[in-house]
């Protein structure tokens, strides 16, 4: 096992790594930029360094900085949590060449899986069902208004190196094709460095349903279930919750047996997310596998009593996996929301600053993580994320009562946050009725 971790991260993500280290007598470096001097996990790491100034190209981003001051603390690995260079390849090899581990699959399968098209491929070949759409590049505008026709209207215009609900455009008919393309490749370029786009059919109301999975370098692989996250704003999520309320134990299985062909045919290793859409008779199409630990992956934790940091530390460090999955047993619900620093009444607008008051809710299967205390300056370089509040409870509608109470108790003042948004999603009567699809929130809270 490791001696000493590097934390290449920030934020709730940092300190729920430096917790399970804590646990499991990992020393913890937390690499910081000069905006989180007086942030929670590097007041509460066991050793510090500070690797730039607040932007994250200078900072969270800035590679040799990061791999000097693991090498200067003489740690063996270094976490890079979720964002940032969780799913860079090229970091993920610089740690290679330098004799630090990257706490991820190998830098091969990052590019693989990050690289959207060449995923889609790899799911083709392997008989996974897709999205029907070009099923690679667009070369010119002809070839996309061609293949958009023969598809059908709506389609969603994608960058093939895109991530975090950017760089996608939908197109509901052919006479915005042309512009729509034009804007999202100039987009796609300046984001992600990449103009490449592909196109696939839109699905009208899909739900948005992945699978965790966990290996080892042993070729032991298992899943752990799925997490329903079809309540998202703009493509990003909202609400996560496990189990789906839309999935049998059957389609479960079967989704599962999916995620884990990619696992095989790549020698994943690691823990990972294959994600999916599924219409609603239950037919699912994959959409994309990110190579890294997941914001929501504590609903996952819920219903299974794992600590996934410690098994993606665990199967890092060359162990074996402690269980198979047999022994994998869902117990109860969970549900997740994301608590943002946004102006819910200005768009969503991230609101950065002073927290006043920072009382969060407790209580029997409620966990809170966050790295924000009272007192403390919300930086406008960042991530609008402040908390994530997570409900357990033995059935949906008990978890869904029980984080009604956690919201209500939960108390934020100095900034606008997400909370009320939340409050009017959970006492929804479509959700309590287990109705979701990605614009839920569109249709039925915001109103269109
Ligand atoms: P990112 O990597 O940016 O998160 P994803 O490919 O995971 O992008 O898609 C994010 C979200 O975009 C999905 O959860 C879904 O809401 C929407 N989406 C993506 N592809 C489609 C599609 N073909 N039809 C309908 N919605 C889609």
């Amino acid at each position: 096992m490791f001696r000493k971790i590097l934390i290449a991260n920030r934020g709730e993500i940092a300190l729920r790594i430096m917790r399970t280290c804590n646990e499991l007598g990992i020393r913890t470096v937390v690499a910081h930029s000069e905006a989180d001097r007086d942030s929670l996990p590097v007041r509460l790491a066991d050793e510090t360094v500070c690797i730039g100034p607040p932007p994250t190209a200078s900072s969270y981003l800035n590679i040799p900085n990061i791999v000097s001051a693991a090498m200067l603390t003489g740690s063996e690995a270094i976490h890079p949590g979720y964002g940032l260079l969780s799913e860079n390849a090229r970091f993920a090899e610089i740690c290679a060449d330098h004799g630090l581990c990257f706490i991820g699959p190998a830098p091969g399968a990052i590019a693989q899986m990050g690289d959207k098209i060449s995923a889609l491929q790899l799911m083709q070949e392997l008989g996974v069902p897709t999205i029907p759409g070009s099923n690679g590049p667009l070369n010119s505008q002809l070839e996309a208004s061609k293949m958009a026709r023969e598809i059908g209207y709506p389609i969603i215009i994608k960058a093939a190196a895109g991530g975090g609900g950017r760089g996608m455009r939908v197109v509901q008919s052919p006479r915005k094709l042309a512009s729509e393309l034009e804007l999202a490749r100039h987009e796609a370029q300046i984001v992600f460095g990449n103009g490449e786009l592909y196109l696939e059919k839109y699905l009208e109301e899909p739900r948005h349903v992945e699978i965790q999975i966990l290996a080892d370098r042993y070729g032991n692989a298992i899943h752990l279930g799925e997490r329903d996250c079809s309540i998202q704003r703009r493509h990003q999520k909202l609400i996560e919750e496990a189990p789906s309320p839309a999935l049998t134990t059957e389609l479960r299985m079967r989704m599962g047996e999916a995620a884990l062909l990619v696992v095989k045919a790549l020698r994943y290793e690691g823990v990972g997310t294959v994600e999916f859409l599924v219409d609603r008779v239950g037919n699912f199409y994959f959409m994309e596998m990110n190579t890294r630990i997941q914001v929501e992956h504590p609903v996952t934790e819920a219903i299974t009593r794992l600590d996934l940091i410690a098994l993606q530390i665990l199967v890092a460090a060359g162990g074996s996996l402690p269980c198979k999955q047999e022994d994998i047993r869902f117990d109860g619900h969970a549900i997740e929301c994301r608590i943002n620093a946004e102006d819910p009444l200005r768009d969503f607008r991230p609101c950065p600053g002073l927290v006043d008051a920072f009382v969060p809710p407790g209580g029997l299967g409620i966990r809170v993580d966050s790295h924000v205390y009272p007192g403390y300056i919300i930086p406008p370089y960042y991530d609008s994320l402040i908390a994530k509040l997570i409900a357990w409870a033995p059935d949906r509608s008990q978890a869904i009562v029980r984080m009604q109470r956690a919201l209500g108790e939960f108390a934020i003042t100095g900034v606008r946050t997400t909370l009320p948004i939340h409050q009017r999603i959970l006492e929804n009567a479509f959700y309590q009725k287990g109705e979701a699809y990605t614009n839920f929130l569109q249709r039925r809270i915001l109103g269109s």
